[in-house]
């Protein structure tokens, strides 16, 4: 290929999503420490024979060897898989259990979605998702709460947290009682919408805990409060995306406790039942009118 040299390159990645091409090859969509998010061949994987195919599963951490251009070509964006080694393979201990798997599509999901870009680093994602898969591997806190507190931490790092301990229209400082995702969170008496949200005091301390990693505070809440708190997070994750993710409805969360979230205000875009995936297509209405 005219002025385009393939060079071998070494990183570590999370792998985010495995697709099948042709009889036994797979493009792997890897979320990297240094060179951002790419997407690469390997070779040969869907053989029995093959000695890459179990470390190239999804949500493990694995060591590469890559050949392509690390800086990026135009006219091409897949790299091949010419090294890999397992670091830590998260996928496996999340198989046969339900809530943790959905859970890690949905981190996985989130983390290609806010890198739109190939190939851009983004340290502090990758360390982010990085950590979310190791704290679900471990099961020290709630499925729940971990995939909470990523989605919180990585809308920080997209730049579009919500606001949570300041009115997010005036900045007013406090604990606000009302919530509209379409004016970015929190909001005072003053700048609150028709149609907010008025979480439970102890959702809003619980978004502020999970995005500052006060696990004490998260750790103690009751199942109502964790609903609620994912009910937000979720309407405003997917207020920002253009898409609503596949994964997020998917997640097992309980049964709904009704009335856990109310709304005098009516079918506003703060309205917010548990995350099921008509929630999704109304807020995304409502955002296109
Ligand atoms: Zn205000």
């Amino acid at each position: 290929m005219a002025g385009y040299r393939r060079q071998l390159y070494r990183d570590d990645a999370v792998v985010l999503r495995v697709q099948k091409l042709g009889e036994s090859d797979r493009i792997i969509t890897l979320l990297t420490r240094r060179h951002g998010r790419i997407r690469a061949v390997a070779r040969g994987v869907r053989r029995t024979t093959s000695r890459f195919g179990a470390r190239l599963e999804p949500f493990g951490h694995v060591d590469l060897q890559l050949a392509g251009d690390p800086k990026g070509n135009q006219g091409s964006s897949l790299h091949t898989v010419s090294q890999v080694e397992g670091i830590d393979l998260y996928g496996k201990r999340f198989l046969g259990d339900y809530p943790r798997y959905t859970a890690a599509s949905a981190i996985a999901e989130t983390a290609e979605r806010l890198t739109p870009v190939e190939r851009e680093p983004s340290l502090r994602l990758f360390q982010l998702t990085l950590g979310a898969l190791k704290a679900l591997a471990r099961g020290e806190h709630a499925t729940t709460l971990v995939l909470d507190a990523y989605l919180l931490r990585g809308m920080t790092l997209a730049g579009w947290a919500p606001a949570l301990v300041a009115c997010a229209v005036c900045g007013t400082p406090g604990r606000h009682r009302a919530f509209s995702v379409p004016a970015g969170g929190a909001v005072c008496p003053d700048c609150r919408p028709p149609g907010a949200a008025h979480p439970a005091p102890a959702t809003i301390d619980l978004m502020s805990a999970l995005t500052s990693g006060d696990w004490v505070v998260a750790d103690a809440t009751d199942s109502g409060v964790r609903r609620e708190c994912s009910g937000l997070v979720a309407a405003h994750l997917q207020w920002h995306l253009e898409r609503a993710l596949r994964s997020l409805p998917l997640v097992d969360r309980g049964a709904p406790v009704a009335g856990a979230v109310t709304s005098p205000g009516g079918a506003g875009p703060g309205v917010v039942p548990p995350r099921v995936g008509p929630t999704a297509a109304v807020v995304f209405r409502e955002k296109t009118e």
